[in-house]
């Protein structure tokens, strides 16, 4: 794919947020906001795709002076602003200033899996929803604004796990005979309905392909193996390198190409875009 001209491709990329565009420590984004500006200025869409709430990923875009849609809690719902497409996608609801997809199981009924789970066989984790904000602070490092944020979610449940592997491995088990979906994030084991960050990518690219059809080409970045669905759906794969564990594995394979970054975060973000569209920004100067 990469031997085509970049400029004749229509390019979405898709992203992680934590450890992937925001450093896993101090969240932040300082190395990659000038190429997110000339991603934008080319018309080079960055949607973010991750375990963060609906609240949490309105803050962050708006800090990234990002305007386009969003994917929350892990697949679970897909945020387009209102009239981003000339039509409303057939599956969407109107909330508020948004068009809403939603691939994913509301939050009541995850409380009540855990809830009835743990009478049988214990809590051996810290869930979100049980937590103070003192508490999801001091797991986190989030600021207190931040870790209230984070409690507020509609469609999943991140648990601080805290007994062993054996535990987790059954309570994965139990959950999915259920028909739920557990997922392992970069701090987190997340309880959700049966979607992933992969599913709602390929929705909302579908959504993309029926308001303008044409040559898509994917990009995913992410840095934990709850970012493998989505990277498995994309053209380019790129895998940022954590500084606290191996990276995610994926194959490279016909019809999809996977770049590791050497540097960490944000930094290796910028490390493995920026050659992949450094062609696209020299020729549109061009013409
Ligand atoms: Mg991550």
């Amino acid at each position: 794919m990469t031997q085509n001209n970049p400029a004749h491709s229509h390019w979405l990329i898709v992203s992680d947020l934590d450890g992937t565009l925001l450093d896993h420590d101090d969240y932040s984004h300082a190395p990659v906001d000038r190429l997110l500006h000339q991603l934008d200025r080319h018309g080079v869409p960055v949607i973010l795709n991750s375990s963060k709430t609906c609240t949490e990923m309105i803050g962050l875009r708006r800090e990234l002076t990002n305007h386009h849609p969003f994917i929350v809690e892990n697949g679970s719902a897909i945020f387009i602003p209102s009239g981003y497409f000339p039509h409303k996608p057939e599956a969407a609801r109107r909330s508020g200033e948004f068009w809403v997809i939603e691939p994913g199981a509301p939050r009541a009924r995850l409380l009540d899996f855990l809830a009835e789970d743990a009478r049988e066989h214990g809590a051996p984790y810290l869930n979100f929803s049980a937590a103070s904000v003192d508490e999801i602070v001091a797991a986190t490092g989030l600021e207190r604004d931040q870790a209230a944020a984070a409690q507020r979610r509609d469609y999943s449940e991140p648990l601080l796990w805290r007994g062993s592997e054996t535990e987790k491995r059954a309570f994965c088990e139990r959950a999915t005979c259920a028909g739920f979906h557990t997922l392992e994030g970069g701090r987190f084991l997340h309880l959700l309905g049966r979607t992933d960050k992969g599913a709602a990518t390929l929705q909302l690219l579908r959504c993309y392909r029926d308001s303008r059809p044409g040559d898509y080409r994917l990009v995913a970045a992410g840095d934990s193996p709850n970012d493998l669905d989505m990277l498995a759906v994309a053209d380019i794969a790129i895998i940022v390198r954590a500084p606290d564990r191996d990276a995610p594995v994926l194959q490279d394979d016909k019809a999809r190409r996977v770049i590791h970054s050497e540097q960490y975060g944000p930094a290796g973000w910028r490390e493995c875009m920026e050659p992949l569209f450094s062609p696209l920004f020299s020729e549109t100067k061009t013409q």
